[in-house]
């Protein structure tokens, strides 16, 4: 692993959480309970979201943190993260929040595991295989950012099962797991996630 400049270790007592999606907001906080005393988030700040341009989910999680740390002035942490269905060559991949959008702009996960089961039986595929990858960037006001990547590997099932977590999670079981992460108790989601194996690398590096 590469060696981690000690200019990326975060010192302070306040993080904003550079989204406005409840669902990662609340994971965030969860993960970061006990280290870092004030965790607000981008909308405690009236900033809106920054549109993602990036070709990758680290370049995304990157613009979003850089964009509410220049516009906050706090250390900022970001979240780019979705889905990527193996016999889809990895769609939707960085487009995972635009497959559950209405065609009027509202956002329906139940709608969106709709379309991606109709994308997999018209493309005649079987294999149901698929992955979450999560992008972390901690973005400072001075320009210092720092990435990292974690990866759940997983088979994808319909009809969606449970109310737990939030977005694709009512479809996804993990490897090694008989249960949905919709169904899953949150803490046993937390210890396996995309997000979580993010999380350790970023608190590794930087906390
Ligand atoms: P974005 O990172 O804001 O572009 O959105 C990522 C999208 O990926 C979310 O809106 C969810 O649909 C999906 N996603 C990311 N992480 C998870 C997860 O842990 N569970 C379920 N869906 C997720």
């Amino acid at each position: 692993m590469p060696e981690v400049p000690m200019t990326h270790r975060f010192a302070g007592d306040t993080l904003v959480v550079a989204s406005h999606n409840a669902g990662k907001i609340r994971e965030i906080r969860d993960l970061l309970a006990g280290r870092i005393a004030n965790i607000p988030s981008a909308g405690d700040f009236d900033l809106i979201d920054p549109e993602e341009t990036g070709a990758s989910f680290a370049a995304n999680a990157a613009l979003k943190a850089r964009f509410v740390a220049d516009g906050t002035g706090h250390p900022a942490l970001s979240d780019d993260s979705g889905l990527a269905v193996h016999a889809l060559g990895g769609a939707p991949g960085i487009h995972t929040a635009r497959w559950a959008e209405r065609p009027d702009g509202s956002r329906d996960f139940h709608w969106g595991m709709e379309r991606l089961e109709a994308a997999l039986n018209e493309g005649g595929h079987r294999d149901r295989s698929a992955h979450f990858v999560c992008a972390l960037a901690l973005a400072w006001p001075d320009g210092r950012v720092h990435i990292v990547e974690g990866v759940v590997h997983g088979t994808l099932t319909w009809p969606p099962r449970g109310v737990r977590g939030f977005g694709f999670d009512p479809v996804f079981i993990p490897v090694g797991h008989a249960i949905t992460f919709g169904e899953m108790d949150p803490d046993a989601k937390h210890s396996i996630s995309h997000r979580a194996e993010a999380f350790h690398r970023i608190v590794h590096d930087c906390f």
